[in-house]
């Protein structure tokens, strides 16, 4: 994929989490209730099979994220913003990510940074290897 098709793809995907996210804050009940039956099972495909991609090897190693010279121990910073977002964050609301968000960079939050068993998933014990 050359750079612009890349640069189109991303910016379509923001658009659509920003479109999603205004949506949150400002359907009415109804509409929101509609809008969650049909992009909540879209967003939990969508986050499955991202970690899908970035599950650990027989290594304890993030196929994905690992290169030939720099193996990427797991969990890897995919994982960690999927605790960070679905797990730590709870379901509660959070601030608006298009308010904070920064293309290309990623925050830490302090959910990021208190140390291993913070994220593992009891569910999902395979994420450290
Ligand atoms: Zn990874």
């Amino acid at each position: 994929m050359d750079q612009v098709l890349g640069q189109v793809l991303r910016n379509a995907v923001w658009e659509r989490l920003d479109m999603l996210s205004d949506l949150a804050t400002r359907a009415d009940a109804q509409s929101l209730v509609s809008v969650a039956r049909s992009e909540l099972p879209r967003l939990t495909e969508g986050w499955r099979a991202m970690l899908q991609a970035h599950e650990p090897d027989e290594r304890g190693d993030c196929p994905t994220c690992s290169t030939r010279w720099h193996k990427c121990k797991a969990p890897c910073s995919v994982w960690q913003v999927a605790h960070e977002h679905l797990v730590a964050g709870g379901l509660a609301p959070q601030q608006t990510a298009a308010t904070q968000r920064v293309p290309g960079q990623t925050r830490v939050s302090p959910a990021e940074t208190t140390g291993r068993h913070a994220l593992v998933n009891p569910r999902r014990p395979a994420i450290t290897a």
